[in-house]
């Protein structure tokens, strides 16, 4: 696989320190609120990058953190803590907190068809990780006491911007929040790694260290968390791009000090969703969530293929107009394969073939709109039904739309509407699914005023040389 990495600035050949093997690690959310739909389009890249790594024949472990303690409202460690703004909010502990944004993080997941990483380790679960490695930072001279925190000293590097080498300036493009000065800091680029005399004197979550009382830093519990089920070298980290600088920065710079070697060689960042007022962002409050989509009566598996659809390294902007194109899209590509017959032989060099083709360009920097394509490729293929299934079966382990379930469904659905009698949309033809499943999709587009679409399907059946009458309570059809 060729694979754009933001610590080189180039697409490189992936290559992994075990053969055959992918260490692959994510930073998992802040979780004292709801994950917004720009988090998942991270989490759902991330999500195919792994899947399609497994289709390569990759042998994957994926880690991810769950951030529950140390991640203050700005970057560079200022500011309030993010699980005590939560916890304030709703009246309730950091620990309540925690666990219910987490399970609300993997429902959502589980409706975008996100699979759960092989480790999932929330933050205060590792504090003995952390506290080994800031002992041997500061054994070292890495890190420095001050003002009750530790300090990792950013100077003792001789290089410290891995993801940009221009100016200091450039590096404002990657800072999340307002950024604060702290007076303890010997260098603007110091971070912190333990704080113990903090201002948070309501802090709920402590923990005894040899520097006192306290609690981690951010940026340490996935460097702990990696090392801990990861091992010392990781293949390949992942995140949105605004963990690149200072986050995935000060990961590298605190691993490589404590390891004495390079730690990860390949960086993954996916560009950001906005909406078309800007950053979508947990902290400004107001953002769009999976349950928001599923009110409006969407499919969250139709804000899958909007992401698909584009390139992970493009900033997408978010419109109900997009979405609206997607789910159409995504209806229509279901229609389609329900309309396909399971029936017949697999032509094995045919599905070998579109196999090989979909490996190829897909594995070009994960290039998820050629998949797309190559679904709607494998449907006009020279062949038979059967096997235009099996490849985009093949096609659906990478992309998760759960192409062939979805279309099972459909079809099921048109033999029932054809068999109920007393149903709610009874379909009387010649004994045809292929067809009868068309005309039901046809059914379901005008339900949801979706008329562009029952019009072209009707239009197909017509080209077909099919008739539909729409009669009480459902439709006949016949061949003319
Ligand atoms: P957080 O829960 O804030 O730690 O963020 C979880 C993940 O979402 C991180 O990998 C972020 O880099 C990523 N992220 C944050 N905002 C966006 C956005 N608007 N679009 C895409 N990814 C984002
Ligand atoms: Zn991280």
């Amino acid at each position: 696989m060729y694979l754009y990495n933001s610590a080189t600035h180039k697409k490189e050949e992936f290559k992994t320190h075990t053969p055959g093997r992918v260490e692959m690690y994510t930073c998992g959310p802040t979780v004292y609120h709801f994950a917004h739909i720009g988090n998942l389009r991270s989490y759902i890249m991330e999500d195919v990058l792994e899947k399609y790594l497994r289709f390569a024949g990759y042998d994957v472990n994926r880690v991810m953190n769950i951030t529950d303690v140390g991640h203050l409202s700005s970057d560079a460690d200022t500011g309030e803590d993010k699980m005590l703004k939560g916890a304030k909010r709703e009246n309730k502990t950091v620990m309540d907190i925690a666990k219910f944004y987490t399970d609300a993080f993997f429902d959502d997941c589980r409706k975008l068809n996100i699979k759960t990483p092989d480790v999932v380790q929330p933050a205060t679960g590792c504090i003995d990780e952390y506290i080994k490695i800031i002992s041997k930072l500061v054994d070292t001279g890495y890190a420095y006491l001050a003002g009750g925190n530790v300090y990792f000293d950013s100077s003792k590097l001789e290089r410290y911007y891995i993801f940009n080498d221009h100016d200091e300036e450039d590096l404002a493009v990657g800072v999340r929040e307002g950024v604060e000065e702290d007076s303890n800091k010997r260098n603007k680029n110091d971070f912190v790694l333990w704080f113990t005399k903090s201002k948070f004197e309501d802090q709920a979550l402590k923990w005894d260290s040899p520097w006192g009382v306290g609690y981690p830093g951010w940026h340490i519990e996935c460097s702990g968390i990696s090392m801990k089920y990861n091992g010392e070298y990781l293949d390949l980290h992942c995140g949105g791009v605004d963990n690149a600088f200072p986050h995935h920065t000060n990961e590298i710079a605190q691993s490589e000090s404590y390891l004495g070697h390079p730690w990860c060689p390949h960086w993954f960042h996916v560009h950001h969703l906005n909406d078309p007022a800007g950053k979508m962002s947990k902290s400004k409050g107001e953002f769009l969530t999976v349950s928001l989509l599923e009110e409006k009566g969407y499919d969250p598996l139709a804000y899958r293929w909007f992401c698909l659809q584009s390139h992970y390294r493009k900033t997408l902007v978010f419109s109900w107009e997009n979405l609206d194109n997607a789910a159409a899209a995504y209806t229509k590509l279901l229609n389609r394969i329900a309309a396909l017959k399971p029936e017949g032989d697999v032509d094995t060099a045919v599905f070998d073939e579109y196999r090989e083709k979909f490996l190829q360009q897909v594995g070009n920097d994960l290039n998820t709109s050629m998949a797309v394509t190559a679904v709607f490729d494998a449907l006009k293929a020279k062949t038979n039904d059967a096997t235009k299934l099996a490849i985009i079966g093949e096609f659906d382990k990478v992309l998760s739309m759960s192409l062939l379930e979805k279309a099972a469904a459909l079809r099921e659905k048109a033999a029932q509407a054809v068999q109920s009698g007393g149903g709610d949309y009874v379909i009387t033809g010649e004994g045809d699914p292929e067809i009868d499943a068309k005309v039901l999709a046809r059914y379901e587009a005008k339900k949801a005023r979706n008329f562009a679409e029952a019009d072209r399907i009707r239009d197909e059946l017509k080209a077909q040389g099919i008739e539909v009458t729409d009669v009480k309570g459902g439709a006949s059809w016949k061949r003319i």
